[in-house]
């Protein structure tokens, strides 16, 4: 059996969660899939240049999980550059911080009634959470 996968915290989402390469109809489009946790980690890395430790810290992960949601990201963002594929931001088990004090749950999509509470190395959501 698959063990849980544990939300991972998200701090800020993208402001578009399509990209589509100019002059390719949609019927010829592929498209790559990115999930939130892979997009946040690329920001958080590549962006904001965090150490992968302080990273992993941020989303609640271990530096292992960093570097594989990294290696992911980097991968499907290099492939849609190079191959002309439109790149879809969707999915993934994540806590998104939708403003001051305001956090919403990826996966069950209800807003939670106060901060997401740590447990271990992860987060979770009060609704959604098994024990
Ligand atoms: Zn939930």
């Amino acid at each position: 059996m698959a063990r849980p996968v544990k939300p991972k915290l998200v701090r800020e989402s993208p402001k578009a969660d399509y990209f589509k390469p100019r002059g390719i109809p949609m019927s010829e489009l592929e498209e790559t899939v990115i999930s939130m946790e892979e997009v946040e980690a690329l920001r958080l890395v590549d962006l904001e240049r965090l150490y992968q430790e302080d990273a992993a810290r941020e989303m609640g992960v271990s530096r292992q999980t960093l570097q594989r949601l990294l290696t992911e990201a980097r991968a499907k963002v290099a492939d849609a550059l190079m191959e002309g594929k439109a790149l879809r931001i969707e999915g993934g088990n994540y806590i998104l911080r939708e403003g001051a004090g305001r956090w919403r749950c990826g996966r069950c999509g209800d807003e939670l009634p106060t901060p997401p509470g740590r447990r271990g190395r992860g987060w979770k959501c009060p609704f959604c959470d098994n024990p």
